[in-house]
């Protein structure tokens, strides 16, 4: 047991490989621990805020020196796929916007409660304040204290000495309002898929990733199944918008799927990627850091993304 060098918590080493309790799973190259010491307050939140998003996708991140960015597949190294990421790339340099804490806050706990009731009271992790790039020693108190006063979580509280000390907390109606108006329905067992319609089994891979949803219980469509006289593309986004999450698939490089998977990610609907394995290579580089599921046959496609959403959305 040692103090991760990210969060100050309990977390276990072996060589460059840290397991966290709050941080999660990832490496720390021994060139990047001077860098990794002296980071600003900011990039250490943006990056534990990181390694959180990648492990939910079932990927570990690697810190390096310097500006690489890049996804690692060699399974040989490790089971997980890899992510190169320097200490000096965009992604760990990007400023955090405070305005958005907020309803991302609301969101993560109405997320966290969709199994329980919904004014059950709220225990609370300093692994889920960083999961919304929040400083859960130096910041947590202050946002929960603005969503109880704008009425979207109830509770008590009152300023001690050093600090507010808070009773239960839970989830308003009014937060749950706020929350399905701004994040559609939890409860949606719509999938959306986006695929190019012009591939010559574009029937069978549909019926393939059908299945795969099926056996989640979730129902996938494609835009032309869904019958309407309203004009397609406001018809899609609202569709998107309802969706529990979207499957896109890349074969064929069509743009309308890169602009779908844009709008879903935008939305904050979780997308989930693949795409043949021969076609890998072709995948714009804007994207190819996220961890396609490549597929040969059918019934791998099928596998994989079963298994995907199982570990990913109903996790
Ligand atoms: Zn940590």
């Amino acid at each position: 047991m040692e103090e991760c060098i990210l969060c100050g918590g309990n977390s276990e080493r072996d060589n460059d490989f840290v397991t966290c309790e709050t941080c999660g799973k990832y490496f720390k190259n021994s060139d990047a621990n001077a860098s990794l010491e002296k980071l600003a307050p900011y990039k250490r939140i943006n990056l534990i805020q990181q390694i959180i998003a990648f492990n939910a996708e079932r990927i570990t991140p690697t810190y390096v020196p310097g500006t690489a960015y890049k996804l690692h597949y060699d399974r040989s190294i490790h089971p997980d796929t890899l992510f190169y990421i320097g200490l000096d790339s965009p992604r760990i340099n990007q400023p955090i916007l405070h305005s958005e804490k907020p309803l991302a806050l609301l969101r993560m706990f109405c997320e966290k409660m969709k199994d329980q009731g919904p004014f059950d009271v709220l225990k609370r992790t300093n692994r889920e304040f960083y999961s919304v790039a929040i400083d859960p020693e130096k910041e947590a108190n202050e946002w929960l204290m603005l969503l109880i006063e704008r009425g979207w979580l109830a509770g008590e509280y009152k300023k001690g000495a050093t600090d507010f000390v808070f009773g239960d907390i839970t989830i308003s109606a009014l937060g749950w309002e706020v929350y399905e108006r701004e994040f559609g329905s939890i409860q949606s067992r719509d999938v959306f898929i986006a695929m190019d319609f012009n591939l010559p089994d574009r029937q069978n891979i549909q019926e393939a990733i059908k299945r795969a949803c099926a056996a989640n219980k979730f129902e996938a469509q494609t835009i032309d199944e869904h019958q309407s006289t309203g004009s397609i593309p406001d018809e899609m986004l609202a569709k998107i918008h309802h969706s529990r999450f979207m499957v896109a698939e890349f074969t064929n490089q069509n743009r309308g799927v890169y602009f779908e998977a844009g709008y879903a990610m935008g939305r904050k609907i979780p997308v989930i990627w693949t795409v043949k394995k021969e076609e890998m290579a072709n995948i714009h580089f804007d994207i190819n850091h996220f961890n396609h599921i490549t597929w040969g046959t059918l019934a791998e496609l099928e596998e994989k993304l079963k298994n995907r959403i199982a570990a990913v959305i109903l996790a």
